[in-house]
């Protein structure tokens, strides 16, 4: 049996079209409260910088 891992990934997906572009790394816990995730990166179907939100 696999053992199971309290690191969850994230999916980042791009606002504008909605293309999944990076996965991240998100431990739970030690935040004090749940953040979502925004992060201002390059999406290569916008060929430019672009907001990246969380996503499942
Ligand atoms: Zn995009």
């Amino acid at each position: 049996m696999a053992k199971s891992k309290k690191k969850s990934s994230v999916v980042l997906a791009c606002s504008v079209c909605k293309e999944r572009n990076y996965t991240v790394n998100k431990s739970r816990g030690k935040l004090p409260a749940p953040v979502k995730l925004e992060i201002n990166k390059f999406c290569n179907v916008c060929r430019a910088e672009t907001m990246h939100g969380e996503t499942k």
